[in-house]
């Protein structure tokens, strides 16, 4: 039995063909489960499915994609948010080592609130790989959290 999981997909443009290219091998898989996507790595996903069931010659099941608004107008931060509010299981990532973006802060915020949330996280293709053939993806799974009661209930100079 299939435990559906709500996986995030982002791709920097430079890594766009590549993310395709690894959802064009996974599509069986990840549409069995919830897709949460930045807005252009949305449509690509969506197209890159459809396009696989359509070669195997079979009918593409209801995909469950969410489209946010794309990386640079908010996109980050909207997937961000959702991952603050437990509404993410895990994250594929492909972010451009080489190149600059405007929204670098927004990417930074991305990948530290993951580890604040103790998500899986993958930022390129081979730990995408080890993420979607791990028998956790099937089974209820529940991230630890690390205990920030500390820092939540600290003394606050006006206490
Ligand atoms: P995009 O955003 O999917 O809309 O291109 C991704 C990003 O640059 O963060």
């Amino acid at each position: 039995m299939i435990t559906t999981k709500t996986i995030a997909l982002v791709a920097h443009d430079n890594r766009k063909q590549g993310l395709v290219e690894w959802v064009k091998w996974n599509y069986l898989g990840l549409s069995q489960h919830r897709l949460v996507c930045t807005g252009t790595t949305g449509r690509l996903v969506d197209e890159a499915i459809r396009a696989s069931y359509k070669e195997a010659d079979a009918d593409s099941p209801d995909l469950l994609i969410t489209r946010l608004k794309s990386g640079p107008l908010g996109g980050d931060q909207q997937l961000g948010a959702m991952i603050a509010e437990g509404r993410v299981d895990m994250i594929i990532f492909f972010w451009d080592p080489m190149e600059p973006h405007p929204h670098d802060v927004d990417v930074k915020a991305l990948l530290r609130i993951a580890v604040v949330y103790n998500l899986p996280i993958a930022c390129n293709r081979a730990s995408a790989d080890f993420l979607i053939s791990s028998p956790l993806l099937n089974s209820v799974y529940v991230p630890a959290m690390d205990d920030y009661s500390a820092y939540t209930q600290r003394a606050l100079p006006a206490d």
